[in-house]
Protein backbone atom coordinates (compact mmCIF):
# COMPACT_ATOMS: atom_id res chain seq x y z
CA UNK A 1 0.00 0.00 0.00
CA UNK A 2 2.76 2.39 0.99
CA UNK A 3 7.01 1.95 0.48
CA UNK A 4 9.19 3.65 2.72
CA UNK A 5 11.90 2.69 0.05
CA UNK A 6 13.68 5.73 -0.57
CA UNK A 7 11.51 7.92 1.50
CA UNK A 8 13.20 10.31 4.36
CA UNK A 9 12.40 8.93 7.87
CA UNK A 10 12.67 10.30 11.41
CA UNK A 11 12.33 8.09 13.88
CA UNK A 12 11.70 9.90 17.25
CA UNK A 13 13.25 8.41 19.95
CA UNK A 14 16.00 6.91 18.17
CA UNK A 15 17.95 6.51 21.51
CA UNK A 16 15.38 4.81 23.01
CA UNK A 17 15.18 0.62 22.79
CA UNK A 18 11.76 1.15 20.43
CA UNK A 19 13.49 3.80 18.26
CA UNK A 20 17.21 2.23 18.20
CA UNK A 21 15.30 -1.10 17.16
CA UNK A 22 13.87 -0.05 14.05
CA UNK A 23 16.88 2.15 13.03
CA UNK A 24 18.27 -1.29 13.36
CA UNK A 25 15.51 -2.97 11.41
CA UNK A 26 15.53 -0.55 8.39
CA UNK A 27 18.81 -0.32 7.63
CA UNK A 28 19.27 -4.05 7.64
CA UNK A 29 15.81 -3.76 5.64
CA UNK A 30 17.74 -0.81 2.79
CA UNK A 31 14.77 1.39 3.51
CA UNK A 32 15.02 5.53 2.62
CA UNK A 33 16.79 7.63 4.43
CA UNK A 34 17.05 7.61 8.06
CA UNK A 35 17.10 11.03 10.16
CA UNK A 36 18.19 10.43 13.82
CA UNK A 37 18.26 13.06 16.05
CA UNK A 38 19.29 12.59 19.90
CA UNK A 39 17.47 14.98 22.04
CA UNK A 40 20.18 18.06 21.82
CA UNK A 41 19.36 18.06 18.78
CA UNK A 42 15.35 18.11 18.33
CA UNK A 43 14.06 18.62 22.06
CA UNK A 44 10.52 17.18 21.52
CA UNK A 45 8.84 18.84 24.43
CA UNK A 46 9.77 22.31 23.05
CA UNK A 47 7.36 23.16 20.19
CA UNK A 48 9.38 25.67 18.38
CA UNK A 49 12.32 23.47 18.39
CA UNK A 50 10.16 20.82 16.79
CA UNK A 51 8.92 23.19 14.43
CA UNK A 52 12.06 24.83 13.14
CA UNK A 53 13.83 21.08 13.04
CA UNK A 54 10.96 19.87 10.56
CA UNK A 55 10.66 22.81 8.49
CA UNK A 56 14.56 22.45 7.75
CA UNK A 57 14.93 18.53 7.53
CA UNK A 58 11.33 17.60 5.64
CA UNK A 59 10.89 13.67 6.81
CA UNK A 60 8.41 11.95 4.47
CA UNK A 61 7.89 9.55 7.56
CA UNK A 62 7.80 9.83 11.24
CA UNK A 63 7.84 6.70 13.39
CA UNK A 64 6.85 8.84 17.08
CA UNK A 65 8.36 6.16 19.52
CA UNK A 66 9.71 9.02 21.80
CA UNK A 67 7.92 9.05 25.08
CA UNK A 68 8.28 9.22 28.68
CA UNK A 69 8.24 5.72 29.87
CA UNK A 70 8.82 3.20 33.14
CA UNK A 71 7.71 0.16 34.83
CA UNK A 72 4.85 0.15 37.77
CA UNK A 73 6.78 2.19 40.32
CA UNK A 74 8.17 4.67 38.40
CA UNK A 75 4.45 5.29 37.20
CA UNK A 76 3.08 5.40 39.99
CA UNK A 77 5.76 8.15 41.56
CA UNK A 78 6.13 10.44 38.47
CA UNK A 79 2.54 11.44 37.53
CA UNK A 80 3.07 14.31 36.27
CA UNK A 81 6.24 13.18 34.09
CA UNK A 82 4.23 10.81 32.86
CA UNK A 83 0.90 12.62 31.33
CA UNK A 84 2.78 16.15 30.57
CA UNK A 85 6.11 15.17 28.88
CA UNK A 86 4.34 12.61 26.48
CA UNK A 87 1.36 14.84 25.99
CA UNK A 88 3.93 17.46 24.93
CA UNK A 89 6.12 15.09 22.61
CA UNK A 90 2.31 13.62 20.81
CA UNK A 91 0.83 17.56 20.39
CA UNK A 92 4.11 19.35 18.98
CA UNK A 93 5.58 16.01 16.61
CA UNK A 94 2.15 14.95 15.48
CA UNK A 95 1.17 19.09 14.60
CA UNK A 96 4.16 19.78 12.99
CA UNK A 97 3.84 17.15 10.76
CA UNK A 98 0.48 17.98 9.40
CA UNK A 99 1.92 20.98 9.16
CA UNK A 100 4.80 19.69 7.11
CA UNK A 101 2.67 17.52 5.25
CA UNK A 102 4.53 14.38 6.58
CA UNK A 103 2.90 11.57 4.07
CA UNK A 104 2.72 9.02 6.84
CA UNK A 105 3.10 8.91 10.72
CA UNK A 106 3.04 5.88 12.85
CA UNK A 107 2.02 6.59 16.60
CA UNK A 108 2.91 4.37 19.03
CA UNK A 109 1.47 3.44 22.29
CA UNK A 110 1.14 0.42 24.51
CA UNK A 111 -1.41 -2.67 25.68
CA UNK A 112 -1.90 0.10 29.19
CA UNK A 113 -4.18 2.00 27.15
CA UNK A 114 -6.74 -0.87 27.25
CA UNK A 115 -9.44 -0.80 30.54
CA UNK A 116 -8.26 -2.51 33.35
CA UNK A 117 -10.98 -5.04 33.00
CA UNK A 118 -11.40 -6.04 29.15
CA UNK A 119 -12.44 -8.76 27.92
CA UNK A 120 -9.43 -10.98 27.52
CA UNK A 121 -7.34 -11.37 24.61
CA UNK A 122 -8.13 -7.78 24.44
CA UNK A 123 -9.96 -6.37 20.95
CA UNK A 124 -8.37 -2.83 19.63
CA UNK A 125 -12.44 -2.08 19.80
CA UNK A 126 -12.07 -2.25 23.65
CA UNK A 127 -10.62 1.01 24.25
CA UNK A 128 -12.44 3.51 25.83
CA UNK A 129 -14.62 0.86 27.65
CA UNK A 130 -14.04 1.08 30.75
CA UNK A 131 -11.93 2.55 33.82
CA UNK A 132 -8.14 2.19 33.43
CA UNK A 133 -5.70 0.03 35.72
CA UNK A 134 -4.58 2.99 38.20
CA UNK A 135 -0.68 2.15 38.53
CA UNK A 136 -0.22 3.28 34.43
CA UNK A 137 -3.49 5.45 34.16
CA UNK A 138 -1.17 8.32 33.49
CA UNK A 139 0.59 7.27 30.55
CA UNK A 140 -2.28 5.41 29.46
CA UNK A 141 -4.30 8.32 29.04
CA UNK A 142 -1.10 10.20 27.35
CA UNK A 143 -0.93 7.75 25.05
CA UNK A 144 -5.03 7.50 24.01
CA UNK A 145 -4.64 11.15 23.84
CA UNK A 146 -2.33 10.53 20.93
CA UNK A 147 -4.26 8.22 19.28
CA UNK A 148 -7.20 10.60 19.04
CA UNK A 149 -5.33 13.27 17.54
CA UNK A 150 -3.76 10.89 15.10
CA UNK A 151 -7.38 10.01 14.49
CA UNK A 152 -8.53 13.63 14.50
CA UNK A 153 -6.02 14.78 11.47
CA UNK A 154 -6.97 11.82 9.68
CA UNK A 155 -10.78 12.84 9.92
CA UNK A 156 -10.19 16.38 9.18
CA UNK A 157 -7.16 17.07 7.29
CA UNK A 158 -6.97 12.98 5.59
CA UNK A 159 -3.79 12.61 6.92
CA UNK A 160 -2.24 8.99 7.12
CA UNK A 161 -1.56 9.16 10.29
CA UNK A 162 -2.07 5.09 12.12
CA UNK A 163 -1.23 3.95 15.69
CA UNK A 164 0.59 0.85 17.14
CA UNK A 165 0.15 -0.59 20.80
CA UNK A 166 2.68 -3.12 21.45
CA UNK A 167 2.30 -5.47 24.28
CA UNK A 168 5.02 -5.65 26.79
CA UNK A 169 8.22 -4.72 24.86
CA UNK A 170 12.02 -5.74 25.80
CA UNK A 171 15.37 -6.15 24.30
CA UNK A 172 18.72 -4.12 23.48
CA UNK A 173 19.15 -0.54 24.61
CA UNK A 174 16.32 -1.39 27.55
CA UNK A 175 16.24 0.20 30.66
CA UNK A 176 17.85 -1.96 33.63
CA UNK A 177 17.94 0.64 36.30
CA UNK A 178 15.70 -1.46 39.49
CA UNK A 179 13.51 1.47 40.11
CA UNK A 180 11.96 2.72 36.97
CA UNK A 181 12.35 -0.60 34.47
CA UNK A 182 9.60 -3.33 33.69
CA UNK A 183 10.10 -6.58 35.08
CA UNK A 184 12.20 -8.18 32.22
CA UNK A 185 14.92 -5.87 32.48
CA UNK A 186 14.98 -5.75 36.11
CA UNK A 187 14.72 -9.64 36.91
CA UNK A 188 17.77 -10.25 34.18
CA UNK A 189 20.19 -7.50 36.27
CA UNK A 190 18.77 -9.15 39.27
CA UNK A 191 19.41 -12.58 38.86
CA UNK A 192 23.07 -11.46 36.97
CA UNK A 193 23.85 -9.42 40.07
CA UNK A 194 22.89 -12.68 42.66
CA UNK A 195 24.96 -15.13 40.62
CA UNK A 196 27.86 -12.82 40.55
CA UNK A 197 27.71 -12.16 44.20
CA UNK A 198 26.86 -15.63 45.13
CA UNK A 199 23.50 -14.06 46.85
CA UNK A 200 21.19 -17.32 47.59
CA UNK A 201 17.84 -15.20 46.94
CA UNK A 202 16.55 -12.90 44.61
CA UNK A 203 12.93 -10.80 45.30
CA UNK A 204 10.40 -10.74 42.52
CA UNK A 205 7.49 -8.24 43.20
CA UNK A 206 4.40 -8.93 43.46
CA UNK A 207 2.58 -12.68 43.64
CA UNK A 208 3.58 -13.92 40.71
CA UNK A 209 0.18 -14.47 39.39
CA UNK A 210 0.16 -11.39 37.03
CA UNK A 211 -0.15 -12.55 33.20
CA UNK A 212 1.74 -10.60 31.19
CA UNK A 213 2.82 -10.95 26.98
CA UNK A 214 6.64 -10.20 26.03
CA UNK A 215 7.62 -9.11 22.31
CA UNK A 216 11.13 -8.82 21.45
CA UNK A 217 11.76 -4.91 20.42
CA UNK A 218 13.41 -6.33 17.16
CA UNK A 219 10.09 -8.27 16.30
CA UNK A 220 8.30 -4.97 17.01
CA UNK A 221 10.52 -2.98 14.48
CA UNK A 222 9.69 -5.21 11.56
CA UNK A 223 6.13 -5.61 12.57
CA UNK A 224 6.16 -1.93 12.77
CA UNK A 225 7.75 -1.40 9.08
CA UNK A 226 5.03 -4.09 8.16
CA UNK A 227 2.40 -1.52 9.58
CA UNK A 228 3.81 1.58 8.31
CA UNK A 229 3.64 -0.31 4.17
CA UNK A 230 0.33 -2.21 4.79
CA UNK A 231 -1.87 -0.30 7.31
CA UNK A 232 -3.79 2.68 6.92
CA UNK A 233 -6.87 3.16 8.94
CA UNK A 234 -8.54 5.22 11.70
CA UNK A 235 -7.94 2.52 14.65
CA UNK A 236 -5.04 1.53 16.17
CA UNK A 237 -3.74 -1.66 15.95
CA UNK A 238 -2.28 -4.30 18.39
CA UNK A 239 1.35 -5.75 17.93
CA UNK A 240 1.25 -8.76 20.31
CA UNK A 241 3.68 -11.89 20.89
CA UNK A 242 0.06 -13.97 20.87
CA UNK A 243 1.51 -15.70 23.92
CA UNK A 244 1.39 -15.15 27.48
CA UNK A 245 3.41 -16.26 30.69
CA UNK A 246 3.15 -15.46 34.34
CA UNK A 247 5.49 -13.53 36.00
CA UNK A 248 6.73 -16.03 38.10
CA UNK A 249 7.29 -18.35 34.83
CA UNK A 250 9.27 -15.47 33.56
CA UNK A 251 11.16 -15.55 36.59
CA UNK A 252 12.14 -19.08 36.21
CA UNK A 253 12.94 -18.77 32.54
CA UNK A 254 14.93 -15.70 32.97
CA UNK A 255 17.28 -17.41 36.29
CA UNK A 256 17.48 -20.93 33.94
CA UNK A 257 18.92 -18.39 31.10
CA UNK A 258 21.11 -15.91 33.36
CA UNK A 259 21.99 -19.21 35.42
CA UNK A 260 20.66 -18.14 38.83
CA UNK A 261 20.51 -21.78 40.81
CA UNK A 262 19.28 -19.91 44.13
CA UNK A 263 15.72 -19.01 45.44
CA UNK A 264 12.90 -16.96 43.65
CA UNK A 265 11.23 -14.87 46.38
CA UNK A 266 7.34 -12.79 46.06
CA UNK A 267 7.17 -9.60 47.48
CA UNK A 268 3.87 -9.54 48.34
CA UNK A 269 4.47 -5.62 49.71
CA UNK A 270 4.69 -4.76 45.78
CA UNK A 271 1.66 -4.04 43.33
CA UNK A 272 0.68 -7.03 41.01
CA UNK A 273 -0.66 -4.09 38.75
CA UNK A 274 -3.66 -5.51 36.41
CA UNK A 275 -3.75 -9.51 36.45
CA UNK A 276 -4.13 -9.60 32.64
CA UNK A 277 -3.44 -7.89 29.48
CA UNK A 278 -3.44 -10.76 26.39
CA UNK A 279 -4.08 -8.44 23.21
CA UNK A 280 -6.40 -9.81 20.19
CA UNK A 281 -3.71 -9.70 17.46
CA UNK A 282 -6.15 -10.89 14.78
CA UNK A 283 -6.62 -7.88 12.68
CA UNK A 284 -2.24 -7.64 12.20
CA UNK A 285 -1.99 -11.33 11.88
CA UNK A 286 -5.27 -11.30 8.73
CA UNK A 287 -2.71 -8.61 7.33
CA UNK A 288 -0.02 -11.37 7.29
CA UNK A 289 2.76 -10.55 10.07
CA UNK A 290 3.64 -12.61 12.74
CA UNK A 291 6.32 -13.08 15.47
CA UNK A 292 8.94 -15.29 14.91
CA UNK A 293 11.10 -15.93 17.91
CA UNK A 294 10.81 -18.01 20.80
CA UNK A 295 10.49 -15.74 24.29
CA UNK A 296 13.63 -17.95 25.45
CA UNK A 297 15.45 -17.10 22.10
CA UNK A 298 15.12 -13.15 22.52
CA UNK A 299 15.71 -13.41 26.03
CA UNK A 300 19.15 -15.21 25.45
CA UNK A 301 19.81 -12.63 22.57
CA UNK A 302 19.07 -9.70 25.39
CA UNK A 303 21.25 -11.04 27.70
CA UNK A 304 24.14 -11.75 25.69
CA UNK A 305 23.39 -8.00 24.93
CA UNK A 306 23.47 -6.75 28.36
CA UNK A 307 26.24 -8.98 29.32
CA UNK A 308 28.43 -7.39 27.12
CA UNK A 309 27.27 -3.76 27.52
CA UNK A 310 26.11 -3.10 31.02
CA UNK A 311 27.44 -5.67 33.42
CA UNK A 312 30.19 -5.59 35.53
P1 LIG B 1 3.19 -3.40 33.84
O1 LIG B 1 3.08 -4.48 32.80
O2 LIG B 1 2.75 -2.07 33.34
O3 LIG B 1 2.50 -3.79 35.14
O4 LIG B 1 4.74 -3.15 34.16
P2 LIG B 1 5.96 -3.90 34.86
O5 LIG B 1 6.80 -4.55 33.82
O6 LIG B 1 6.64 -2.87 35.71
O7 LIG B 1 5.36 -5.01 35.83
C1 LIG B 1 4.79 -6.20 35.39
C2 LIG B 1 4.59 -7.17 36.54
O8 LIG B 1 5.86 -7.67 36.99
C3 LIG B 1 3.92 -6.56 37.79
O9 LIG B 1 3.03 -7.53 38.33
C4 LIG B 1 5.09 -6.35 38.75
O10 LIG B 1 4.72 -6.34 40.10
C5 LIG B 1 5.94 -7.58 38.41
N1 LIG B 1 7.35 -7.50 38.83
C6 LIG B 1 8.01 -8.47 39.51
N2 LIG B 1 9.26 -8.07 39.79
C7 LIG B 1 9.42 -6.84 39.25
C8 LIG B 1 10.52 -5.93 39.21
O11 LIG B 1 11.60 -6.18 39.74
N3 LIG B 1 10.32 -4.76 38.53
C9 LIG B 1 9.12 -4.46 37.93
N4 LIG B 1 9.00 -3.30 37.27
N5 LIG B 1 8.07 -5.30 37.99
C10 LIG B 1 8.20 -6.48 38.63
Amino acid sequence: MYTLNNKKILIAGARGMVGSALARTLTDQGKGELLLPNRQQLDLADPITVTHWMKEHRPDVVFLAAAKVGGIAANSNFPVDFLLDNLAIEINLIKAAYELGVEKLIFLGSSCIYPKHAEQPIKETSLLTGALEPTNEWYAIAKIAGIKLCQAYRTQYGCDFISAMPCNLFGKNDNFDLETSHVLPALMRKFHDAKTNKADKVWVWGSGTPLREFLYVDELANALVFVAENYSELEHINIGAEKEISIKELAELIAQIVGFKGEICFDSSKPDGTLRKMMDCSKLSKLGWRPQLSLQAAISETYKWYCDNHAE
